[in-house]
């Protein structure tokens, strides 16, 4: 029950499933296109903090998770516990963002008190969605319910309703909406800390093939920098609700590999 240090291997994983959308499905493709811009010729594979992923040891791309969608918070739950049993860490790669729930189930009996730092336009607090306790709108109600986290910071929310007020205040997560977005040293976030990045945190002009697209976003320099900022390196994360079926010139795609860089450069450190 140890936080690993900025030697323990790193995986990344495929999530391939939309099941739980409450909206539209196309996020299952998503791990194969965030790949293909990854690889992209038109760039390279190093971070902004100058470490050539190309070449490093300390991460290792598994492919994509056999997933079940008839058994899917289990199967994916069983898959992350495989992977990190052994003291590795985990980036996945959504898949829409009901994955992160199995997720993070698994991280905290690995990890107790995990602090998640939470990038969303979406509170994802419903205590159900059209009769879904496992829709994409309500990962967050069900981690705060099982007493996964012992803290939840969300920031870039935009679209809280009376509902997601009350349960944010019932379970105290801390809500940072769009229009002030807080300075990460000043949050205090401390280790083990696990980041879940819905793309739609952006503004739809940045990252344009998600879902549930919602103008007022951030900016990709602003979430890169928010990544940048974070005071100690992951124990996990989740880049979820990629929709390559709503992607303009794999723009998204695009910005979802730059992010997992730069998620990569957090989790190796400099070198
Ligand atoms: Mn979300
Ligand atoms: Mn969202």
């Amino acid at each position: 029950m140890s936080t690993p240090d900025r030697g323990a291997p790193i995986t990344v994983i495929g999530v391939p499933t939309d099941v739980n959308s409450s909206f539209l499905a196309g996020a299952a493709l998503a791990p194969n296109h965030i790949r293909g811009a990854l690889h992209s010729p038109s760039t390279n594979l190093w971070t902004e903090n100058e470490i050539d992923l190309g070449a490093h040891s300390g991460w290792e791309d598994l492919g994509d998770l056999d997933v079940d969608d008839t058994e899917i918070g289990e199967s994916i739950d069983q898959g992350i516990s495989r992977l990190i049993e052994t003291g590795g860490r985990v980036v996945a790669l959504g898949g829409d963002h009901a994955i992160t729930y199995p997720i993070v189930r698994a991280t905290a009996r690995r990890h107790e008190n995990l602090t998640i730092l939470h990038l969303d336009a979406h509170a994802d607090l419903y205590d159900e969605f059209e009769g879904n306790r496992e829709s994409n709108a309500c990962p967050f109600a069900r981690i705060m319910e099982d007493g996964l986290a012992g803290r939840v910071v969300q920031i870039g929310i935009r679209t809280l309703n009376s509902h997601q007020r009350r349960q944010a205040d019932r379970f105290g997560v801390e809500v940072h909406g769009a229009r002030l977005v807080p300075s990460i040293a000043g949050l205090g976030l401390q280790a083990p800390l696990y980041l879940s990045l819905d793309l739609d945190v952006l503004d739809p002009s940045c990252a344009p093939g998600v879902a549930h697209p919602e103008p007022g976003g951030l900016t990709t320099r602003e979430v890169i920098s928010i990544i940048q900022d974070l005071p100690c390196p992951l124990i996990g994360a989740d880049i979820v609700e990629l929709n390559p079926t709503r992607d303009f010139n794999g723009l998204t795609a695009m910005v979802a590999a730059k992010l997992m860089k730069e998620i990569l450069a957090n989790m190796i450190g400099s070198q």
